[in-house]
């Protein structure tokens, strides 16, 4: 017998399972609301001018695919660093941070995961319920029992603030907490401003170790307001980690570009997290890749691209937020015995619903239309083409 016969089998994710399914269906209008792509009004993936610029440029120079340090270039370091703290910031001053090129956002959750896990190999890691699936098992998979901390009421459509912050107040010290910075994965609720600064006093004062999570940047309020809670965190002088995602914010999704950033309460220290990064980096893949980063870097450190970039980004945060406010205008206008209005306070490329299991089993059954089974739908897929579909079909199932 094969040695991979004892192959644990496990299922996909629910996402990656319809994900598949998906793809297998044959009805040619299917509509797919489960993975987390932003389309334009075309219903296509855009490819950012700003971006095909800074490819064109690469290409013209002729510039050779050399390895890349470790860690990543100093101008494409530098550049996360200005976008998640802002220029000249006292954290940046203070040289407390330290920024690794990732492997999307994913591969930043994971470096700093097994960061984490030599440093505090019996920390409890602590996420939101619910949270982007791949949460728990990413930091299981690191060696970590994964908890969870209340987020979510369904009956309210928000946010439980107060059972959050009793949660961490209740952790172990030198606990992990897992926060989303802005575009809450899956329910698109956020915490707001006062929230936020009550959850960083309640790290700070609870030893806890926050790792923010920041997979949509420039897709809630603007680049600036998304920074808030890496902000907060930079200013209350703590050690924390940032795992930023560019898949959405550049539309480079395939490219798998992030960045890991580590920041210390101790800027003695810094070099030291580095050097660990840099290790564990190393014995997993060497180096990471050039293309994405050569394009986020010259973006980033460009002037006149990163204004046409931000531009765009602004557009297709805007183009969400008019999709969210036709979706509930179509919605409300079927009087279907709820209310939709949920959704327009809600913030990013993703909706929880309020659709059931059995409701968006039928959304898939009768109309080809793909949602998540916890009702979530991706907003950002929605357009002036397929809103009516997708409402006459999400009126079908509710009533
Ligand atoms: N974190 C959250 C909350 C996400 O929603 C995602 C993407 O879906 C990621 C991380 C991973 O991003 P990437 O595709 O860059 O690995």
């Amino acid at each position: 017998t094969s040695l991979f016969q004892s192959a644990p089998s496990a299922p996909l994710d629910p996402i990656m399972r319809l994900f598949e399914a998906f793809h297998q269906e044959t009805r040619p209008d299917k509509i797919n609301l489960v993975v987390g792509v932003y389309t334009d009004a075309q219903g296509r993936v855009p490819v950012l001018r700003a971006v095909q610029e800074a490819e064109r440029a690469w290409i013209d120079q002729a510039r050779p695919k050399q390895y890349r340090p470790i860690e990543g270039t100093a101008g494409f370091r530098s550049g996360v660093q200005r976008l998640l703290f802002g220029e000249n910031t006292a954290v940046l001053q203070a040289k407390r941070a330290a920024t690794l090129q990732s492997v999307g956002g994913t591969g930043a959750l994971k470096i700093g995961a097994d960061v984490l896990k030599q440093l505090l190999p019996d920390a409890i890691v602590a996420v939101s319920d619910p949270s982007w699936e791949n949460h728990r098992a990413l930091f299981e998979a690191a060696g970590f029992t994964v908890r969870s901390y209340p987020y979510y009421d369904a009956t309210r459509q928000d946010v439980r603030a107060d059972a959050m912050l009793d949660a961490l107040r209740g952790l172990p010290r030198g606990s992990i907490v897992v926060l989303h910075a802005c575009c809450h994965n899956p329910t698109g609720n956020d915490l707001d401003p006062a929230q936020w600064r009550a959850v960083v006093d309640a790290c700070v004062q609870g030893g806890l170790v926050p790792f923010v999570d920041m997979a949509y940047q420039g897709f809630g309020d603007g680049l600036e307001e998304d920074a808030l809670a890496a902000r907060l965190f930079a200013e209350a002088g703590v050690d924390f980690l940032v795992a930023s995602s560019f898949s959405k914010s550049f539309s480079l999704y395939g490219e798998r570009i992030g960045a890991l950033t580590l920041v210390s309460s101790d800027p003695g220290t810094i070099g030291r997290a580095e050097a660990l990064a840099k290790r564990l980096v190393r014995t997993n893949y060497s180096n990471p890749p050039t293309h994405g980063a050569a394009i986020v870097e010259a973006v980033l450190q460009t002037p006149a691209l990163y204004d046409a970039w931000t531009e765009e980004l602004a557009g297709m945060r805007h183009r969400i937020h008019d999709m969210r406010t036709r979706l509930v205008q179509a919605l409300d206008a079927q009087d279907l015995g709820r209310g939709f209005s949920a959704i327009t306070r809600q913030k990013g490329m993703f909706s929880y619903s309020g659709l059931t299991p059995t409701q968006a089993e039928a959304l898939r059954a009768r109309h080809g239309i793909y949602a998540l089974d916890t009702g979530r739908i991706c907003v950002a897929a929605l357009n002036p083409g397929n809103l009516p579909r997708v409402v006459d079909a999400i009126a079908d199932v509710v009533r």
